[in-house]
């Protein structure tokens, strides 16, 4: 019987080190997909169209959720995030685990619509880190650093929804430890519905005489 995908989402404070850690967990196994999000910031030296985001104009973004493209959408420092719905729907109906690297309201609309979503937040080894990283990164202004440390201060009071925490320190240890709490995750009932549903039948027909 082919496994159920499960729907993963990964969220953590700017600068932790999600895109990262998803880069690497992409790269190392092959039954995860990332989905890439829509977003109307402007791409940082090196991002791709497609490949981190999908750039597109605020006029964009709404023509798209309007259409009801957008499985969620959040706004995060003055700017819009989403989700697009066809690639997540496509991959989850031929049983890959599909990763949604969002902000903490994403990922509660995404647990009300999806029950069985996975949910993990990226943590870092202490602020200190952190504050190192979103600099050392480079790619952000003092101002929008700032921002952002404010927003991870508000993210950091809905970490209790989540169902595990992971800490990314040692990348590699990090990267391990997700694949293995997924991997456990795919052996809840709650997700293997229809190989139960399947045995049941089995089992009824066996009390039935059929063979
Ligand atoms: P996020 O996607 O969470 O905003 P990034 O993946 O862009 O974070 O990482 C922020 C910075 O931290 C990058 O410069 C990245 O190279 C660095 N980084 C990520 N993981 C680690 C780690 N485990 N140890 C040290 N630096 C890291
Ligand atoms: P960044 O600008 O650093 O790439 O992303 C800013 C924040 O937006 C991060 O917390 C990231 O996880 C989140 N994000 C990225 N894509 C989406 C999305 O599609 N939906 C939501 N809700 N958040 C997103």
């Amino acid at each position: 019987m082919r496994r159920e995908g499960i729907l993963i989402v990964v969220s953590g404070f700017s600068g932790t080190g999600k895109g990262t850690l998803m880069k690497r967990l992409v790269k190392t196994y092959d039954s995860y997909a990332l989905s890439v999000s829509m977003t109307t910031r402007k791409a940082r030296p090196g991002e791709r169209d497609g490949r981190e985001y999908f750039f597109v104009s605020h006029e964009e973004f709404e023509k798209e959720l309007a259409r009801g493209g957008l499985i969620e959408y959040a706004r995060y420092c003055d700017h819009y995030y989403g989700t697009p719905r066809d690639y997540v729907e496509r991959q989850l109906a031929c049983g890959k685990d599909i990763i949604l690297e969002i902000e903490i309201q994403g990922a509660l609309k995404i647990k009300e619509q999806y029950p069985t979503a996975l949910l993990l937040f990226v943590m870092p080894p202490d602020i200190k880190e952190l504050r190192r990283r979103l600099s050392g990164r480079g790619t952000e202004t003092e101002e929008v650093i700032k921002a952002r440390l404010s927003r991870a201060k508000e993210e950091a009071e809905g970490i209790e929804n989540y169902d595990y925490l992971v800490i990314n320190d040692d990348l590699d240890l990090c990267v391990e430890q997700m694949h293995m709490l997924i991997r456990g995750a795919h052996c809840a009932p709650k997700r293997n519905q229809n190989f139960i549903q399947n045995i049941r039948a089995q089992l009824d027909a066996l009390a039935k005489g059929e063979d």
